[in-house]
């Protein structure tokens, strides 16, 4: 089948994959064959196809991109129960060992053995359909676009990230980071009650766009202001109760402390392309709670049930939609990160 092909660091081709055809001719019996309509391209694959490489995970074999999908059942396996042709779906990227101690205490998505789309070695899911478990496979009500359902893998991050962190209503929250999962945590941090979220970033455009989210959400542009003193001059001195970094910078996660208050808690998003340090003794005049958090758990029917009910509504995320022939346009377009874009998205031919 056609798909999209990140033959090697910097060259990408929309081509055939016979190898990929001849691997899912069948489907298991708890398998689901999807026909794919939208998929968002991540931060990751973008690094991917610029870098070659995220930390340990290095492309050393052509691989298909793309990681954040949604689409239509077209095919069932013969003891799938809870799915049917033409059920509209989302998939969450990574299928891990079921037997696997990870796995078994509920840790699946840090189980060594997880294939996690467009992660090497494992192929993307650019391409006109894919096989998946039926139990990684989430059905959608009618009130969820596919556009939007493909933005749940993102949102899962985000919701994540909150759950992690524990928080209760009322809090004050800070957002390091305007780019898609810095939105989407904002977005779960305020529906998990946040009283106020200060996003934080270099791009006017998006911190524009993050206020139009929600009149709870304030931008800071930390090119022109320093993040901690407009936070503590808002808190009475005391600081943000928890800090998200989703920047991944080296430079703006040495000092995620700097917002927080005493007993906060921080939650490191961004970080996993390049090293970053922080100041551990910042953390400890605050005996501040640090968690981190590694893609999601459990969250894909939570973000879906949120975006039917209207809690999270993710579409201003989306600011542009390519066609499937023009992914490499689409690639090229993300690689150099246009200020004003946060989510694109590649529609496939239906
Ligand atoms: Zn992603």
């Amino acid at each position: 089948m056609r798909a999209l092909v990140l033959e090697q660091r910097g060259v990408l081709s929309l081509r055939d994959v016979p190898a990929v055809d001849a691997a899912e001719a069948l489907l298991g019996p708890r398998d689901v064959r999807v026909q794919l309509h939208t998929v968002g391209i991540c931060g990751s694959d973008v690094h991917y196809y610029t870098h070659g490489k995220i930390g340990p995970f290095v492309v050393r074999e052509p691989m298909i991109l793309g990681h954040e999908a949604s689409g239509t059942v077209i095919e069932t396996g013969d003891e799938v129960t809870s799915l049917a042709v033409g059920d509209r779906v989302c998939m969450e990227p990574g299928i891990p060992d079921p037997n696997s101690r990870a796995s078994r205490l509920g840790l699946y998505n840090i189980d060594p053995a997880v294939r996690f789309w467009a992660t090497p070695p494992v192929h993307g899911i650019l391409r006109p359909t894919c096989v998946h478990p039926e139990a990684f496979t989430y059905k959608l009500p009618g009130s969820v676009g596919f556009a939007e359902a493909a933005m749940v893998e993102p949102l899962a991050v985000g919701v994540h990230a909150v759950t992690k962190a524990r928080i209760p209503p009322g809090n004050i929250g800070v957002v390091m980071g305007a780019g898609p999962i810095g939105l989407v945590t904002a977005l779960a941090a305020l529906a998990a009650g946040c009283a106020r979220v200060f996003v934080s970033d270099l791009s006017a455009p998006k911190l524009a766009l993050a206020e139009s989210l929600s009149p709870s959400i304030s931008g800071v542009d930390v090119g022109r202001e320093d993040l901690a003193e407009r936070v503590l001059k808002a808190t009475e001195g005391w600081g943000a109760d928890v800090v998200f970094e989703a920047t991944g910078s080296p430079v703006a996660a040495a000092r995620v402390f700097e917002p927080l208050a005493p007993g906060g808690c921080v939650v490191m998003i961004g970080g996993q392309a390049e090293p970053i340090r922080y100041d551990a003794g910042a953390a400890m005049v605050r005996e501040a709670r640090v968690e981190n958090v590694f893609r999601y758990a459990h969250v894909f029917p939570r973000c879906v049930a949120m975006l039917a009910s209207g809690a999270i509504d993710v579409r201003p995320l989306i600011t542009r939609t390519f066609a499937f022939e023009e992914s490499v346009l689409a690639f090229e377009t993300a690689a150099a990160a246009p200020p004003g874009e946060v989510k694109m998205q590649i529609a496939l031919p239906q």
